[in-house]
């Protein structure tokens, strides 16, 4: 595996790469590596002949009051778990040389990016759309791949590719929980025991949700309500920043449960915020509707 510090040599290696008609996999992360990522680089792993994986946590996606400067980074045993992993190019540029003196061209991303988690963090996903369009120029991949666990980035992400003619595929990988349910977080260890042990259940909530939706149940009010009484009582979070039953592309709230949905949340324990989604298939019969 090879440790890249500067765009330039990887972009030659990848173009190298590819015209020699390889495929090249890119996952990008922002470092302190858990399972969740890993489930990416292992699956990129498999499609791809040559695979690369960017650390870098991205000052331009933070707010000035969020935890940018304690966010956690250990890059030796990110290194290790690349490596492991059967990385072949490790990319961990520095701010100064993605963000040198004099830029300051970003991508705003479109309404999708003002809901929830957009207006919770003002700016995040310019932030995030700035970067993963700087990445994706520098690696050139054939197939980007997201996790499920962060729906809105990979919905804008998407709609960005999309709407500026990039060629990569982007592929979204599930959601990778701990054995009580809850989505792994690099964010996770910033959780109190108390708040660990109460943590999974905002995912419970979820669930409960979906298993109401498969009922019959087709009113989000009736749904959403259920699902925020059992967080309060499981989870008991400070605050609810959001909880909504939304259209799994464009995010926006559903007047009625009839195609596919996705439930999201995002809860607070002071001052750490987590967030988790799930998708629900679209339901099977309207027999059964309970409202
Ligand atoms: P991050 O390092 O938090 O920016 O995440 C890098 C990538 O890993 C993003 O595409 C995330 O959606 C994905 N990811 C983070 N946690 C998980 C998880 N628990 N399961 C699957 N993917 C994840």
């Amino acid at each position: 595996m090879r440790i890249i510090t500067r765009g330039a040599e990887l972009r030659a290696l990848s173009r190298r790469a590819r015209q020699s008609g390889m495929t090249v996999g890119f996952v990008p992360t922002m470092g302190s590596l858990h399972q969740g990522h890993l489930a990416l680089i292992r699956r990129a792993r498999r499609e791809n002949h040559r695979l690369a994986v960017s650390v870098f946590v991205n000052p331009l996606q933070f707010g000035p009051k969020e935890d940018y400067a304690r966010y956690p980074r250990d890059e030796v045993r990110d290194v290790r778990l690349c490596r492991d992993a059967g990385c072949d190019w490790f990319f961990a540029p520095r701010a100064r040389s993605l963000y040198p003196p004099g830029f300051s061209t970003t991508v705003s991303p479109g309404p999708l990016a003002e809901r929830w988690e957009g207006a919770v963090r003002p700016g995040h996903f310019r932030g995030v759309a700035t970067v993963v369009l700087k990445l994706l120029n520098l690696v050139e991949p054939d197939t980007l791949y997201l996790g499920q666990k962060d729906a809105q980035q990979a919905s804008a992400i998407r709609a960005m590719v999309r709407d500026l003619d990039h060629p990569a595929r982007v592929a979204v990988v599930p959601t990778v929980r701990d054995r009580d349910g809850l989505a792994l977080s690099s964010r996770n260890v910033y959780l109190s025991a108390d708040e660990r042990r109460r943590a999974p259940g905002m995912i419970r909530g979820l669930r409960e949700g979906r298993d109401l939706i498969r009922s019959g149940f087709r009113d989000p009010r009736t749904v959403l309500a259920k699902v925020r009484a059992r967080i309060r009582d499981e989870a008991r979070p400070d605050s609810i920043d959001y909880l909504a039953l939304v259209d799994p592309a464009t995010l926006e709230s559903l007047g009625r449960i009839e195609g596919a949905s996705l439930l999201i949340a995002a809860i607070r324990f002071g001052k750490t915020r987590l967030i988790d989604n799930l998708p629900v298939a679209r339901p099977r019969s309207r027999r059964g509707r309970r409202g």
